[in-house]
């Protein structure tokens, strides 16, 4: 098929389809080009569009894509999730699993389904295992567990090394656009430690715990019983990673995969939420470094 004069949308439609059919015949290494290159189409197009960042803008923006959306044949029950999403978020708070339930897509046909997947697609009857989940984060299935544990053991060093001599003066220098000082963002990590550890002790005394959802971004610039040096907040948050860590080192592989029900993201392994907190303060690394240069 000619097509070198095709629309870039026509070659990401068409670089799907051809993976469908690559995949159909076994040649599961040519799909996986052939889906990454239309990923990466979908992607760079997006990163050019403009999309406020403002909460009741975005509200506003999600709000008319709604109703965008209702034009087209798409599921009501996703229309509602995103609605009821888009109230909690204009309410100030993030929605949750029950509200906004795990959306699955037959890798067949696209049909989506919210929940959990049929047993057999109602429009081409593939299997429910056809259908992929679209987890809310990456974070929950960045790393394997011995790879989670090295990271949580690294990065309170890596973030030690980062504050080297720097004075608490500097370390209490906002952003210049007004953002989050590296005090905020290390006692951001220092939260979320004490989110993990507490989830983790919930994992280990029970075996389907209720992991309760919490607005750890909220809490980095409330200045209450926090200790008042940043380094002393330093020292709080890598103690609280080293006992948690030599708990985790003890226990039995299966405990690995127990399952927790979180109120945001639905069940949840012990495996999931080690990985997520292990892939989310890594991304505050390159932040306290741009603030260290700047
Ligand atoms: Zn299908």
């Amino acid at each position: 098929m000619a097509i070198e004069n095709t629309e870039r949308k026509n070659i990401v439609l068409h670089l799907l389809a051809l993976a469908s059919r690559l995949e159909g015949e076994g040649q599961y290494n040519l799909a996986k080009l052939a889906r990454a290159t239309a990923d990466s189409f979908l992607r760079r197009a997006a990163y050019s569009l403009t999309i406020p960042s403002n909460k009741d803008e975005l509200v506003a923006d999600l709000e008319q894509t709604v109703d965008a959306l209702s034009s087209f044949d798409v599921d009501e029950n996703l229309l509602v999730a995103l609605k009821r999403g888009a109230a909690a978020m204009a309410q100030g708070r993030l929605p949750l699993i029950r509200e906004t339930p795990h959306p699955y897509v037959c890798r067949a046909c696209g049909h989506l389904a919210l929940g959990e997947p049929p047993e057999k697609c109602p429009m081409c009857g593939a299997w429910a295992s056809t259908y992929q989940r679209f987890l809310p984060v990456y974070w929950l299935d960045a790393f394997e567990p011995l790879a989670a544990l090295e990271k949580l053991r690294q990065t309170p060093l890596e973030v030690a090394a980062l504050l080297q001599g720097l004075s608490e003066d500097a370390m209490n220098q906002p952003a210049s656009d007004g953002g989050w000082a590296i005090r905020n963002i290390v006692s951001h990590l220092r939260d979320a430690q004490g989110v993990i550890s507490f989830r983790v002790d919930l994992f280990l005394q029970n075996e389907h715990p209720i992991l309760e959802s919490k607005a750890v971004f909220a809490w980095a610039t409330n200045e209450n019983e926090r200790p008042p040096l940043t380094r002393e907040i330093l020292e709080t948050y890598k103690a609280s990673r080293a006992e948690m860590l030599s708990k985790l080192d003890k226990i039995p592989l299966a405990y690995w995969w127990r399952t927790g029900e979180h109120e945001e993201f639905g069940a949840v392994t012990l495996r999931q939420q080690v990985s997520y907190f292990a892939a989310h303060e890594i991304t505050h690394l390159p932040q306290i470094a741009l603030l260290r240069r700047g």
